[in-house]
């Protein structure tokens, strides 16, 4: 089993002391800290092995690009991944789902087409596609979510049948639903679509086999699992990669140039075009290092517990509403919530103040799922492996002292 209290030591973050108390840090979601293993690897690249990739003859840029390529290896494995050539390194997330809309959407997509998503998205699973569909005059479907929190499966054929495109999260980033995507996924493929997992919530808190749940494309972010900010992940069928037209152009991801045209470097630098962060990959790699240590299943028991703990203790609060599922094995370590008509962003400032917890409050980049719930803004709670039962004490002491200074009771 993990043990939080010793696993905060090795981030120094959590020693800060604001305004006289030590900091809870309840923002998981959004990002998660970094420990001193990651920073190190990064100092250590740059005091020792800086040089541009690919690109060198000389010893530095061979080692550099040697650490960069293990990297890939490194995540590859640890997402399941048959092969590292499967792995591209973008910003994040946000950028993963990008270059399938762009390099396979714009490219494939015809007039009419159907485009299915869910309703609990995050912006980045739906902002690129009404992009795209603008241009290829494709249609966009959202499978709709029940009032506690799952997606209506029961009618996914009718969704599904003729869809070109499925893209859907692994985990919403607000109500904490983990969706079945295998099953789904499977579905899907019968009816002939391509599909993509926003794996934003999902790679970083418990055990993910991107080559066992089958999807075309997955996506991730480094920043979500302890890595540094500023590089992320897309894994995808390699035989699709081969297939599909470059995103972005420039160095890197050619063979060849001329004034005329430009020949396609191989798959997966065909995707990665100019200078990448060289560093921040191979931080990704040492934040894999670190949780492949601790072991994912350890981080999703000590995420349960943590969930399971808190949503028993908010529930006993007065006019609080939970967002999400109630059975505990269906969440990810994340709890939304409104608490009487206190505004989501007096509540976090107030616990902020008083309390030196940081919690998430907003509409969480979801506008969707919260206009669904007849919601603008909610306050969101997410909890990673240096989070204690004792933290949600407070946070929970801090929410009963909230409702009597904002005089709901
Ligand atoms: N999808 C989900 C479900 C998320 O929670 C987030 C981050 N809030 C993203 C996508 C976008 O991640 P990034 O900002 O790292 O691209």
């Amino acid at each position: 089993m993990l043990d939080p209290r010793i696993i905060k030591n090795d981030f120094p973050i959590l020693q800060r002391v604001i305004d006289g108390k030590r900091l809870i840090y309840l923002d998981n979601a959004a990002t998660t800290q970094k420990p001193m293993q990651v920073i190190n690897a990064i100092k250590q690249y740059y005091e020792n092995f800086n040089a541009n990739v690919h690109r060198g003859v000389y010893e530095l840029s061979i080692e550099s690009t040697e650490i960069y390529e293990n990297a890939r290896k490194t995540v590859a494995n640890f997402i399941g991944a048959k092969n590292w050539r499967e792995i591209i390194f973008t910003r994040n997330t946000t950028e993963g789902i990008n270059l399938v809309a762009y390099a396979y959407g714009l490219h494939n997509l015809k007039d009419g087409d159907k485009i299915v998503l869910t309703e609990m998205e995050h912006h980045s699973n739906i902002v690129p596609w009404q992009i795209i569909s603008s241009v290829k005059k494709a249609k966009i479907l959202h499978l709709p979510v029940t009032n506690d929190g799952y997606l209506m499966t029961d009618i996914l054929d009718k969704y599904l049948k003729d869809a070109k495109i499925f893209a859907l999260t692994h985990a919403s980033n607000v109500l904490g639903t983990i969706n079945p995507v295998k099953e789904l996924i499977k579905v899907a493929k019968e009816y002939g679509a391509t599909t993509i997992i926003d794996g934003a919530q999902s790679v970083p808190h418990f055990p993910v086999n991107v080559s066992d749940i089958g999807a075309d494309f997955y996506a991730f972010s480094g920043h979500k699992m302890l890595g540094p900010l500023g590089v992320g992940v897309l894994y995808a069928n390699r035989k699709m990669l081969e297939e599909m037209n470059p995103f972005l152009g420039g160095g890197e991801m050619i063979k060849e140039v001329s004034l005329e045209r430009s020949v396609w470097n191989e798959v997966p630098w065909k995707f990665e075009a100019g200078t990448p962060s060289v560093a921040d990959a191979i931080g990704l790699a040492e934040a894999v290092k670190y949780l492949n240590k601790i072991g994912m299943d350890n981080v999703r028991k000590h995420e349960l517990e943590l969930t399971s703990y808190a949503y028993q203790s908010l529930v006993k609060l007065p006019k609080i509403r939970l967002l999400g599922p109630i059975n505990k094995n269906d969440r990810t370590g994340l709890i939304s919530f409104t608490l009487a008509d206190i505004h989501p962003h007096d509540l976090a400032e107030f616990l902020d103040k008083k309390y030196g917890i940081a919690i998430r409050a907003g509409h969480h980049c979801a506008m969707p799922i919260h206009t669904k719930f007849g919601l603008i803004a909610s306050a969101r709670i997410s909890f990673y492996i240096y989070n204690t039962i004792e933290e949600i004490d407070v946070l929970v002491n801090g929410l009963r002292d909230a409702l009597r200074v904002f005089k709901t009771i």
